[in-house]
């Protein structure tokens, strides 16, 4: 279908070209949209503070297309149209003559900012001193801030800048896969959908386990830890899909809306700062073969930071659909499990049928992302002695989607859809809810407890 679409030309200027997400994710995952949506005609622009050579560049753009599965043909030409810009993205001299030298009514200009957070707001800051193309838009990397009046001051900036649909806030989170699987499970199942409320759902948690470890990223981790790294961000992005409403259409109004309706319903479990929260930080373990130091010990962290690799919230939406259900977020790294994903856990049946051995456990829905995966517990009889009840779970995989997660987001850009990125409200309802905690901790008034790498957390926390 996508060959018969109309051409897409666009401009996308990478800045932070050199960096670890534009080498691992956004080329790779350009690779892939390519190769699936061949409509996208990109000049494309490298754009680092290194001394690159615009061979190297090249050399990079190349193999990152291959990795994607980007035909050679279409490669070979993207290569032979890139530049490599050696600059500085908050120098707004710079960034002018950048703009003046790739202006095209016809070809709108992404700048993404693949920086650091604190140079790319600087860039922005830039960009604020100096006159604009109508057709500008920007894509701008998590965390956006670092609390609800940096945010608030971020947004400020983003929209003097650009109209907020032109400002592309990423959270690779709300990959296409999800959100549509996340959509499509609830609100095209009638065992779901009329069940998906406070009388049917006794809690919900939303959990990202990682088995990896620090892997020398201290520079950026060890300054924000579990809570703001993943909680703050991606996790309460997808708990507001699990609460929100049913979308009259899949665009990028809508869903927004929702989205941020649930996050203003959105608090701490009984206002509670200290005991809604519980964080620690991982000692010396194994995970599979790897001896994992304690974190402490991982070049680069200063200890007295007292930084968390594990953050665990439990919050309420407090609307008719949801009061009283708590929303219990998890993240941690270095954990023995690596299950990404959403469990809701239903009550028991409101009368078990008298006879049976045994009662009947709740149901249980597990959805995983990346992998995507459903797998629904149900009580069924056992197979040996009808008279016992057993849990049979249901699973199926969903396949990957050929397009990844950065391709998926680099398409809606190019497009000038921001169905997938956060909208300035929305990042800054996330701070809000979260910004109680974060003074609760920096006030040690939670104790920072420890786990073995490798093993599933505090053992006091079972
Ligand atoms: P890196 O430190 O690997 O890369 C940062 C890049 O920014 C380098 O290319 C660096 O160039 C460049 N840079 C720094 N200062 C300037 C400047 N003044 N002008 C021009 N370029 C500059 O960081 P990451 O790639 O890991 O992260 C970038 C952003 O992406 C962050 O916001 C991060 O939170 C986000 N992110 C990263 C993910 C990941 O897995 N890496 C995943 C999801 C989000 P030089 O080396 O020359 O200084």
């Amino acid at each position: 279908m996508s060959e018969h679409l109309a051409k897409q030309r666009s401009t996308l200027v990478i800045f932070g070209a050199s960096g670890d997400l534009t080498h691992r994710l956004l080329l790779p995952g350009l690779g892939t949209l390519l190769r699936q949506r061949p409509h996208h005609d990109i000049h494309l622009v490298g754009a680092a503070a290194d001394d690159l050579s615009e061979q190297d560049w090249k050399q990079r753009v190349a193999d990152a297309l291959c990795e994607g599965g980007c035909s050679a043909d279409r490669s070979t030409a993207i290569v032979a149209g890139t530049e490599y810009k050696r600059m500085d993205a908050t120098d707004a001299t710079a960034l002018h003559q950048l703009l003046t030298e790739l202006a095209d009514p016809e070809r709108p200009i992404v700048l993404y900012f693949a920086l650091p957070p604190t140079i790319s707001q600087r860039a922005c800051e830039a960009l604020a001193r100096i006159d604009l193309p109508p057709n500008l838009r920007l894509a701008i990397e998590k965390p956006f801030g670092h609390d609800l009046e940096s945010a608030q001051k971020f947004n400020k900036l983003l929209t003097s800048l650009v109209p907020e649909e032109q400002v592309f806030r990423v959270d690779h989170y709300l990959g296409k896969a999800t959100v549509l699987n996340l959509i499509g499970l609830r609100f095209s199942n009638r065992v779901f959908e009329p069940t998906w409320n406070a009388t049917n759902i006794e809690r919900v948690e939303i959990i990202t386990d990682e088995q990896l470890a620090l892997e020398g990223r201290a520079g950026y981790y060890d300054g924000a830890g579990a809570l703001k790294d993943m909680l703050q961000s991606h996790l309460m992005l997808v708990m507001a899909m699990v609460a929100m409403e049913e979308p009259a259409a899949i665009d990028q109004l809508e869903l927004r809306d929702l989205m941020v309706h649930a996050l203003r319903a959105t608090h701490l479990w009984a206002d509670d700062p200290v005991a809604s929260s519980r964080r620690a930080r991982y000692t010396a373990g194994t995970i599979g073969e790897r001896e994992v130091p304690s974190y402490v010990d991982e070049p680069g962290v200063d200890p007295s930071r007292n930084t968390e690799t594990l953050a665990e919230v439990t919050l309420e939406v407090r609307n008719a659909r949801w009061t009283g259900v708590p929303f219990r977020l998890r993240s941690g790294k270095a954990l023995g499990d690596g299950f990404r994903g959403i469990i809701v856990k239903y009550r028991p049946i409101v009368h078990p049928v008298s006879g049976f051995h045994n009662a009947p456990e709740p149901n249980v829905l597990a959805i995983g992302i990346a992998p995507e995966t459903i797998s629904m517990q149900i009580t069924t009889n056992a197979s040996g002695d009808r008279w016992d009840l057993e849990q049979t779970v249901l699973h199926s995989e969903l396949g990957e989607s050929p397009v990844r997660p950065y391709g998926e987001i680099l398409d809606l850009i190019l497009s000038g859809d921001p169905l997938l990125s956060v909208r300035g409200d929305m990042a800054e309802e996330c701070w809000r809810v979260l910004g109680p905690v974060l003074a609760a901790w920096h006030n040690n008034e939670v104790p920072l407890e420890e786990y073995r790498a490798g093993s599933t957390g505090p053992t006091t926390w079972r």
